[in-house]
């Protein structure tokens, strides 16, 4: 691996990503930062031993073998369930994420939605393809041309950033692939590609409603890990 990922999801995001309790939008970025990030995967075997501990004890308590079965093999192996649904419905996969005259590969756990993505909006040497997500949370691709600065803009959500390609700057550091950067609506911040490479970002902006009742609980520890 080239480099270590130096930004990473709080403990709280993680374990809600383990629980299956986070909105999808969010699910996935935190699936496609694990593919960059061989820590947070073992984090994540932690706490789904830990799960299953927990289920064990409570097993000794009310036997329900079946049941029981079932439902540690679901929390266990995450991926069952997709690899069921693929062969029932064959999806199509984008590997690359193809762009003017870029090329650049992606991680898994994102190849199956970037295939869905919808046309390039091109805005100065920016370019931005919503992907398909829920009413509550806007999820998107972001491809940032080389020494591009990204406008200052505002956001009444909470807006989460993951780097899947080249370098990006602000005034909190650099990120490179496999990187989070996490703004709350109360921070402003001048991002920008200095690199002369393309800079492909996943980005995700949750609707205030889903900032204030959903998202309270993990915005304390990320601002503690982030801020
Ligand atoms: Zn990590």
């Amino acid at each position: 691996m080239a480099h270590a990922v130096k930004f990473h999801p709080s403990l709280s995001l993680l374990e809600q990503y383990t629980e299956g309790t986070l909105a999808a939008e969010l699910s996935l970025v935190v699936a496609a930062h694990l593919d960059f990030c061989p820590h947070c995967q073992q984090l994540r075997h932690d706490i789904e031993a830990d799960i299953g501990c927990q289920l064990a004890q409570q097993k000794a308590v009310n036997a329900d073998g079946a049941e029981w079965q079932q439902m540690l093999q679901q929390i266990l192996s995450p991926d069952a369930s997709q690899v069921t649904a693929a062969t029932t419905a064959p999806e199509t996969f984008a590997t690359h994420i193809e762009q003017g005259q870029h090329r650049i590969e992606i991680p898994r756990s994102l190849q199956r939605l970037a295939a869905k993505r919808k046309k390039w909006l091109q805005l100065g040497g920016i370019a931005t393809a919503k992907l398909p997500s829920g009413d509550d949370n806007h999820l998107s691709l972001l491809l940032i041309e080389s020494n591009t600065e990204v406008p200052l803009h505002t956001h009444k959500g909470l807006e989460i950033t993951l780097v899947l390609a080249g370098e990006m700057v602000d005034e909190m550091g650099k990120y490179a692939a496999g990187d989070l950067i996490i703004n709350t609506p109360d921070h402003t911040h001048t991002p920008k590609n200095i690199s002369n490479e393309p800079c492909l970002c996943l980005s995700v902006l949750t609707a205030p409603l889903e900032f204030k009742q959903g998202l309270t609980r993990l915005l304390n520890p990320l601002q503690r890990f982030f801020y």
